[in-house]
């Protein structure tokens, strides 16, 4: 961590409540379902699909684990009542995956069951690397019983090309991500451009296998390489769209959207807004480099 980094992280928990909520009131819906609805329902009147993300993450008691599915019931109730183009994406260690794998596994299972009900799709996402394997156990046991439901892979570790050859046959639906914890360089690659490349080395790899692939960047350049990937492979806009962070590089959005390729935008919201998003600061020093960038710009 750098000395400016450590001094500002080491700062943020002394930052006014009104403070530290200005800093995130863009990427981050607010605290209430309704608050993340509102945001979901402008975006739809902009032509933008969402998703909806409740924050929290590593929660260490059932019961609080079994609270989060009932609040990600509700949001998909919402979704479905409203009609929204939609869905849900879970972390699993928000629902127990610290606790116990066969936890989290029966809580996704609760939430993906009552979500095909109601014509909503379940993403489990990716955390550190010390959760990638009880992850993609989880999620190879849902696939077997429900199909509403995907997974997250990051092109930032070493191990993703053959993750992707692990997974068994049939319906498959990837978010492609870069990886936003920072890995040790043992595991995973720290430099801009093999995270780019092993990305696009992913995709081609997942089309090949029949699979529905999410583009989550932000990467202007990573995106033309990925458009063209579509091309060669023969992809249409059934089979990708791009995912994109609430509040950052609109600018993007709107010309891949405007340019025909479908964009889904990452609405997060909930009380612990907070705490999540030092926590995150606190990882990735990145994160803060890109806030502080933005908000210098908007000035
Ligand atoms: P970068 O090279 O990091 O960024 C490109 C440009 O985007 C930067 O120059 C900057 O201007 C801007 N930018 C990027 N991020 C931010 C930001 N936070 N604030 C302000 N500006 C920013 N990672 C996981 O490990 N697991 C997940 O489950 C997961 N889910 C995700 C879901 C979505 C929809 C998205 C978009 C990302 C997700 N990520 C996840 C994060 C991802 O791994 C990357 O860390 C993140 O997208 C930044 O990488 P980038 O591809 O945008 O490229």
């Amino acid at each position: 961590m750098g000395l400016i980094h450590a001094s500002v992280v080491s700062l943020l928990p002394l930052l006014p409540r009104p403070v530290m909520r200005f800093l995130s009131r863009r990427y981050i819906a607010g605290e209430t379902l309704e608050a993340a609805l509102g945001r979901l329902q402008g975006l739809a009147a902009e032509g933008y699909a969402g998703i909806l993300d409740i924050l929290g993450e590593n929660v260490v008691d059932e019961a609080t684990a079994r609270e989060v599915i009932g609040d990600y019931r509700e949001a998909a109730d919402a979704i479905a009542e409203l009609g929204l183009e939609a869905y849900v994406s879970v972390k699993p260690t928000h629902v127990g995956l610290l606790l116990s794998e066969d936890l989290a596994h029966d809580l996704y299972l609760e939430l993906a069951r009552h979500c095909a009900e109601l014509g909503v799709f379940v993403r489990v996402e990716m955390e550190d690397h010390t959760t990638t394997d009880a992850t993609l156990r989880v999620f190879e046991r849902l696939r077997g019983e429900v199909e509403n439901v995907g997974i997250v892979l990051q092109s930032r570790l070493f191990r993703t090309p053959s993750d992707i050859d692990a997974l068994g046959a049939g319906t498959l639906s990837v978010r492609m991500v870069k990886g936003v914890y920072l890995e040790p360089a043992a595991i995973a690659h720290t430099e801009a451009e093999p995270i780019r490349r092993a990305f696009c080395d992913c995709a081609r790899q997942l089309f090949r296998r029949g699979a529905r692939v999410s583009f989550a960047t932000h990467d202007e350049l990573l995106g033309r390489e990925l458009i063209e990937i579509c091309r060669e492979e023969g992809v249409g806009t059934d089979r990708y769209e791009f995912q994109v962070l609430l509040g950052v590089c609109e600018r993007l959005w709107r010309e891949w959207r405007t340019t025909g390729h479908p964009v889904r935008v990452y609405v997060p919201f909930g009380p612990e807004w907070r705490a999540y998003s030092t926590r995150r600061l606190r990882k990735n020093p990145q994160i803060l480099q890109h806030v502080m960038k933005d908000l210098l710009r908007r000035r």
